[in-house]
């Protein structure tokens, strides 16, 4: 294989990057704007010893997914990767890689339960970077500093790209255009906050401000060069009963529809009592953890911006929660300090995925439940690895989609130290370990062969348990009962019973 050679291939998977998958003369290729199922002619442009990099030259067999793209600029801008296929399909993928990572890095064979979509797939980011260059506001392409000019992203507000064609406007104008500068916008709540990095001078803070107000833009402040120069920065946002408020310079969850659905699915892996201390480790502005702090006894977050940090006090007081503490420190550093010992730990770590160090130090704490949010499914499968070999099971999987069109997606996963999943089981050889004189004389497996070969009946050890127990051979009460007046127990059928009954006086034990 050479480059420039062309070759007509099968798409057979995905990259977690959003690009196809196809084999030529046995070497893995890897094709941009592919859709797995496709017959595409592509010509090599990158030859590595383990794979190919290729473009896309035709579709000769189009996936029945594939779609015109409504995005203007998709194929030139890299942000986004999959304008090219209806969402469900986008959906189906993205279920798929969450699901291979966890069984190919992570080793784990758990359930995942479907993707949540996004109940839109545009207009839903709250936050945007853009670059401003010669007149013109855009994206650079992936990987380049080649600027590509973007006047409506779809992925944006209305607001964002009103404020954001607005300035480029006036850097145009003001002649400080030339210079390479970048412009942050974040919406919430109806509210902008405008940050501009560039030649352009503080003296023209409130300029730019009526211009911006001038075109529409419900402007809350601006930042010049990280200083404020008009308004406050702060913006405040409401997640369920929760209030926040959000400094520009904090992470804040970037999906205006889905960030409730992500929190309440942390809440029910979570499920807390009210009894439980929670660690909220990387907690940002303490959003998941003030979330939950309602129903849990504690909550002690960390997170390493200090400004973040600021905003989660700020954000306890503005709720009146006052079972939450902050510190403003690394978590893998922080972790070993933390005086009150975790029932549940919340992870939602940055891409990269957690420090080996703070796994090891969550798992030595005793945390019963760890609910780990990840936005990168190849680091999340790494560190459930890692936890599964500091004794956590993985109980369950659900992917949330918070970025519809881009090839990310966001994944929610408990695991327990309790190993659930065994949970019965363990119960049931409970009855074993606790043998009373009468029991040692036959072990289940010798009384479910007495009775299969007497009575040709199959009985369970649940049936036996629940025989010796009527006639008060299991003096521990709890063994194999239903965990709650609710849970339905299947009951030994009658003639079970007379033929387990039968087997238990063949062994003297009755
Ligand atoms: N849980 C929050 C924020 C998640 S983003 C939310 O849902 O809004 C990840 C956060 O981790 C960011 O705020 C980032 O500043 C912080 N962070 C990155 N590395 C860290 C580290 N080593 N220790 C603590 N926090 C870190």
């Amino acid at each position: 294989m050479c480059v420039n050679d062309i070759y007509t291939v099968e798409i057979s998977g995905m990259t977690d990057d959003g690009r196809g998958v196809g084999r030529a003369e046995g070497v893995a290729v890897f094709v941009p704007y592919a859709l797995v199922g496709e017959r595409v002619r592509i010509i090599i442009e990158v030859l590595k010893k383990n794979y190919a990099e290729a473009r896309l030259l035709s579709v000769e067999e189009p996936s029945p997914h594939r779609t015109k793209s409504e995005c203007p600029y998709f194929y030139e801008c890299g942000g986004c990767a999959y304008w090219h296929t209806d969402y469900e399909f986008e959906l189906e993928i993205k279920q798929r890689c969450v699901e291979d990572c966890i069984r190919r890095i992570g080793g784990i064979d758990c359930e995942v339960l479907p993707i949540i979509g996004c109940p839109s797939d545009r207009r839903y980011r709250n936050k945007a970077s853009y670059k401003a260059e010669g007149g013109e506001v855009g994206f650079f392409a992936g990987r380049t500093h080649r600027l590509v000019p973007v006047s409506d992203c779809l992925l944006q507000t209305e607001q964002t790209n009103l404020a954001v064609n607005c300035i480029g406007d006036f850097l145009k104008e003001s002649g400080s255009s030339g210079s390479t500068g970048s412009i942050f916008i974040r919406t919430l709540g109806d509210k902008v906050v405008a940050g501009i990095d560039s030649d352009i001078q503080a003296a023209k803070a409130d300029e730019l401000a009526d211009r911006l107000r001038g075109v529409g833009v419900n402007l809350a402040g601006l930042l010049i060069n990280g200083k404020l120069g008009y308004g406050n920065d702060r913006l405040t946002d409401k997640i369920g009963e929760t209030e926040y408020s959000v400094s520009a310079n904090s992470f804040y969850q970037v999906n205006i529809f889905q960030t409730k659905t992500l929190y309440d699915k942390v809440r029910e892996f979570a499920a807390l009592s009210g009894r439980e201390n929670v660690w909220d480790l990387y907690c940002g502005t303490g959003t998941i953890g003030l979330y939950l702090a309602s129903g849990a006894k504690r909550i002690v977050g960390v997170e390493s911006i200090p400004s973040a940090v600021e905003d989660a006090r700020e954000n306890a007081r503005r709720n009146g929660i006052d079972n939450a503490e902050y510190f403003c420190a690394s978590a893998e550093a922080a972790a070993p300090k933390i005086r009150t010992k975790p029932d549940v730990v919340i992870l939602d770590p940055p891409r990269r995925g957690c420090d080996k160090r703070l796994l090891e130090t969550v798992a030595k704490s005793g945390a019963e439940r760890v609910v780990y949010v990840s936005c990168k499914p190849s680091t999340l499968a790494r560190d459930m690895k890692r936890l599964e070999q500091l004794g956590y099971t993985t109980l369950k999987a659900c992917p949330v989609d918070m970025f519809p069109r881009t090839s990310h997606v966001e994944t929610v996963v408990l695991l327990s130290k309790l190993k659930s999943k065994e949970h019965i089981y363990v119960d049931i050889n409970l009855d074993e370990l606790d043998l009373t004189k009468a029991e040692k004389k036959a072990t289940y497996q010798e009384i479910k062969d007495y009775v299969l070969e007497h009575s040709g009946l199959k009985v369970s050890q649940l049936n036996i348990a629940q025989v010796k127990r009527k006639y008060g051979i299991i003096e521990r009460e709890n063994y194999n009962k239903p965990k709650s007046k609710n849970t339905k127990q299947p009951q030994c059928p009658p003639e079970k019973e007379k033929a387990i009954k039968e087997a238990l006086g063949h062994f003297g034990m009755i």
